[in-house]
């Protein structure tokens, strides 16, 4: 390459480039000297160094100016920040931040928690503008500018739609016949015998039918399909119901039909095993109209199609159904804008490295595309279709599984294609900053709901309500319904006996709905999840406190009530001083249990002396959740110097009253 097209290719004038070789102890004599291949992509990757290099220097000088120029000003966009996040947060050496701690007798360690109002504070020590924006008001604001930010890119696609396949999931009890109905679709038509037959589980394939497409997510049931949803992802344009003829309806098969509900996506009804000889197809359509799904011949508005996965009697005509409803829906998007799909599966792979399937839903994405998903960059290595078949390009509808992820995606993800490498690396640096910001976007619980319909941003109060049997569900409802609500419609969107599952967890925080039980509980995996997607569940003994929560939601005024329980009590025995953690007390519980991070009093001769946090609890030098009664262990309080070896550390719960 002759140095001046090299200088073309860096977007620099040759003169530049010539002085920079110089630089680097590359000789050449004029702007037409030809450098080797391997010389030019050392010179290349020297050159994005110097780049680097220098936008750095730039920025730090800038940094320097704006410091001496005015006071810094930084945004806290959470209540409470870590020392050693805050120190990072005003860009200033953690030993300095901590020294100002000190000076004003605070006693920290780089993981203690503090609250907004001492970060301004100790910003301000250092001569900087800390500033705290209520948390609501200011992920409302991160919220509607990403909506504006969607929306503008949907408003460019307007101009050049096309038809793009349907996507469609199977949905139904257990056992019904989901997975063989999925095979038996997949065998019967052609995309695959095109490539000789041999399908590849990538999560989702496509069938061909009247030369036209039609997507079917290769993993079956409500639940994926919920998951995705909580994630913001729509890959569902339509859902199957697969109803056994046999059998009927089934709890799943409710719960399924009341997912789909939500999401507001069409449901066909496909019933099952008609091939046996107990198949009741009139039964199946009488029971599913007690759940407004009235097939067309009585009337109704419900596809309902008789088939049996088993003899593959009747599944060309559910193919038809599909493409019917799928006009209805006019389905379409932009090929020819950049890319835009969405994570279905993903996996670390031994030899190939990280690889996803991915659900393109605008563009057309092709190999060498520069990407983002989420906040991980990345470039199309390679793509390959449902058959295992090498592509260079996927249309919207298509599923494809893609390499060349910096990393595993999550199902459910965004994959968006940027110009070039640089534009999706800046892409990827917003996102992490906003994406901190956003993390507890929407908590969807009895307060903050209330809060949302008293300042009119919502309109609809969406439930899930089960309950112990069907005569308290029954009343529960019938209450409900009787709320005056003018401004707000209550939606319920799935009502049933049984224990709170997962999936209704799912469900709540997919349609931010609230899950109300009554005189049943959760289950540990629902609780877990709740906590993470920071779901409040509320279960009651009493009817009649159900429907006063609900009145006092729906007109803005509830508020949760906490109450402090002691749940433990350990007597110091010994005290410790060590450099690096500070104090640790050397306790006894002799009551309840010590939990980290849970607060604590400090009583001495059985007066309250003070109230700090448990920072960390250690048996053994082993760091530890929590410690029963009976046992010894080492406490490490945020404020330990007002210690003293007899005091008892009592340590405290705040919880939600009513919750059982
Ligand atoms: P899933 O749990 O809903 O995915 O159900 P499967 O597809 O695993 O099917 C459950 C059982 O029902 C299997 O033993 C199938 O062979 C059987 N099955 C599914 N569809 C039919 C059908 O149309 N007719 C008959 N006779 N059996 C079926």
């Amino acid at each position: 390459m002759k140095v001046l097209e090299l200088a073309k290719k860096l977007r620099i004038p040759v003169q530049e480039l010539i002085l920079f070789l110089k630089d680097v102890d590359v000789k050449v004599k004029s702007p037409t000297s030809k450098l080797d291949d391997k010389t030019v992509s050392t010179v290349k990757e020297l050159w994005a160094d110097n780049r680097a290099e220098k936008a750095e220097k730039a920025a730090a000088e800038k940094a320097e100016k704006d410091q001496n120029n005015e006071q810094k000003e930084v945004q806290l966009n959470e209540p409470t920040i870590t020392v050693a996040k805050l120190a990072q947060l005003l860009d200033l050496k953690l030993a300095q931040v901590m020294k100002i701690f000190l000076q004003k007798g605070l006693l920290v360690n780089l993981n203690s928690e503090i609250d907004s109002e001492t970060a301004i504070l100790i910003a301000k020590e250092a001569d900087i503008n800390l500033k705290f924006e209520k948390k609501e008001k200011n992920d409302q604001k991160i919220k509607n500018h990403l909506t504006k930010i969607e929306e503008a890119e949907l408003e460019d696609n307007l101009d050049e739609l096309e038809a793009r396949p349907p996507l469609v999931t199977i949905m139904g009890h257990v056992d019904h016949g989901k997975t063989l109905l999925l095979d038996a679709i997949r065998q019967t038509n052609v995309v695959a015998k095109e490539a000789g037959g041999i399908t590849q589980h990538i999560g989702a394939y496509q069938v061909k039918i009247k030369k036209r497409k039609i997507t079917f997510l290769d993993t079956p049931g409500h639940e994926a399909f919920t998951a995705l949803r909580l994630r913001g992802a729509q890959v569902t344009d339509i859902a199957i119901l697969v109803v056994a003829a046999d059998e009927g309806i089934k709890p799943q098969t409710v719960e399924a039909l009341n997912h789909a509900k939500a999401a507001k996506i069409p449901i066909i009804v496909a019933i099952n095993k008609i091939d046996r000889p107990e198949a009741n197809i009139d039964q199946c359509k009488q029971q599913l109209a007690q759940y407004d799904l009235l097939a067309e011949d009585w009337g109704g508005k419900t596809v309902m199609v008789p088939v049996s996965a088993k003899t593959k009697v009747g599944i060309d005509d559910l193919l038809e159904m599909i493409l019917i409803v799928a006009d209805m829906l006019e389905l379409k998007a932009n090929k020819k804008c950049p890319a835009q799909g969405i994570i279905i599966e993903s996996r670390l792979s031994k030899q190939k490295g990280p690889v996803a399937t991915l659900l393109v839903k605008t563009g057309t994405l092709k190999t060498g595309d520069c990407f983002i998903i989420g906040t991980k960059i990345g470039k199309v290595r390679a793509l390959f279709n449902d058959l295992g078949k090498p592509i260079k390009s996927a249309e919207p509808g298509m599923p494809v599984e893609i390499l060349g992820i910096d990393g595993v995606p999550e199902p459910g993800e965004m994959l968006k294609v940027y110009i070039s490498e640089k534009a999706a690396r800046e892409a990827a640096e917003k996102k992490l900053s906003v994406a901190k910001a956003s993390k507890k976007l929407s908590s969807v619980s009895l307060e903050t709901l209330s809060k949302q319909i008293e300042e009119g941003d919502i309109k609809n109060l969406n439930l899930i309500i089960k309950a112990d049997v069907n005569g308290s569900l029954d009343a529960i409802i019938a209450s409900i319904k009787q709320i005056p609500a003018e401004e707000v419609n209550i939606n319920i969107l799935h009502a049933a006996t049984g224990g709170i599952n997962e999936n209704d967890i799912m469900l709540a925080k997919a349609s931010q709905a609230l899950v109300l039980g009554f005189g049943i509980k959760a289950s540990l995996p629902a609780q877990k999840i709740a906590e993470e997607e920071n779901i409040t569940i509320k279960t009651y003994k009493i009817i009649y406190k159900i429907i006063e929560d609900v009145e006092k939601v729906v007109k803005g005024m509830f508020k949760i009530e906490y109450e402090i329980v002691e749940i433990g009590k350990a007597e110091i025995r010994q005290l410790f001083h060590y450099s690096k953690v500070g104090q640790i007390a050397g306790s006894y519980i002799t009551e309840g249990k010590l939990i980290r991070n849970f607060m604590v009093k400090i009583l001495r001769d059985g007066k309250e002396i003070g109230e700090t946090k448990i920072d960390s609890l250690k048996r053994f030098k082993e760091d530890i959740r929590e410690v029963a009664n009976g046992f010894e262990c080492g406490v490490v309080l945020e404020k330990s110097d007002i210690l003293k070896e007899g005091d008892i550390i009592v340590c405290l719960e705040k919880r939600q009253k009513n919750i059982l």
